[in-house]
């Protein structure tokens, strides 16, 4: 009697993928140690243990990175998982190392095109001869950046003034909520549309929530490693099929939290994680999101 709605046959198609990935990749774990990501891959969340590192490619080959993480030999083995040789552009969510450590050492060794930044990260931690953009959004102008023929990033947060990020001037959290909110499309007629939120905590998750068609996203980049304190309202907002967890193998803060991964349950979000699957590669092929995952 059960109706299934597009929605939810999405979703599970999404669970045959990654059934059939991880069914592939225990069939074949020997051979693939030394593998590469499939050919095809749109969206890479690399595993740089504890720490945020994403690839984005258009069907042209350019690529970019969101966030370096802040283990460059982690990071290299992931550009090197995708075959990578360069980078098109380079975003940075925001100051903490977890999610920049890695910048200069990945400067010394692929060229960086371009490099876009937080408005409230210091340039001074920009490696010298890259040019460096900061960027911010308003409720008047979201920016909008092509990254190649089929796949663009609109900017959704900050806001230009670190008066209106919430947090306390000096805190950890204000660093957090100064995070890159970035919604990528990325593809032809069926893109993948994926949001990226940083650590973002709940206070500033909650200044996005007004405009709820501006998150929603078929993918969601979970906030702050699945931490508990960016809350459950963003992920309601986005309503993705599929949640990306970057979080570091038995990590000392917990992440992710099971509030957030009990959340996810309950509302038929598939999940994927670098500390279970290692990196994770995805592309939309036809009506199907497929997963790709690296293993350990
Ligand atoms: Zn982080």
């Amino acid at each position: 009697m059960s109706a299934t709605s597009p929605q939810d046959r999405r979703r599970l198609i999404i669970s045959v993928c990654l059934l059939l990935s991880v069914l592939a990749l225990s069939l074949f774990n020997q051979k693939t140690s030394s593998a590469k990501a499939p050919d095809g891959w749109q969206w890479i969340t690399c595993d740089v243990g504890q720490g945020d590192a994403h690839l984005v490619r258009t069907v042209e080959d350019q690529v970019s990175l969101i966030d370096t993480g802040d283990s460059y030999s982690d990071l290299e083995a992931c550009l090197e998982w995708a075959q990578v040789e360069r980078l098109d552009a380079v975003f940075i969510t925001h100051q903490h190392r977890d999610h920049y450590g890695a910048l200069s050492e990945l400067a010394e060794s692929y060229p960086i095109a371009r490099l876009f930044t937080s408005a409230h990260f210091d340039p001074a931690q920009v490696p010298q001869g890259i040019e460096l953009t900061q960027l911010a959004s308003s409720d008047e102008y979201i920016p909008e950046l092509s990254l190649g023929t089929d796949a663009e990033v609109r900017v959704l947060w900050p806001p230009d003034s670190l008066d209106r990020v919430p947090g306390e001037k000096g805190s950890s959290a204000l660093v957090n909520n100064s995070s890159l909110v970035l919604h990528f499309r990325v593809g032809g007629e069926q893109p993948l549309t994926v949001l990226t939120t940083g650590d973002l905590e709940e206070a500033a998750a909650g200044r996005l929530l007004p405009k709820p068609e501006n998150l929603e996203a078929s993918i969601l980049k979970v906030a702050h490693h699945g931490s508990r304190g960016s809350g459950t309202q963003l992920i309601g907002a986005t309503n993705p099929a599929l949640a990306l967890i970057s979080a570091g193998r038995g990590n000392d803060y917990g992440h992710p939290h099971q509030v957030i991964t009990d959340y996810l349950k309950q509302h038929g979000v598939s999940v994927v994680r670098t500390d279970q699957s290692g990196s994770i590669a995805l592309e939309q092929r036809d009506h199907e999101i497929v997963v790709t995952l690296e293993g350990q």
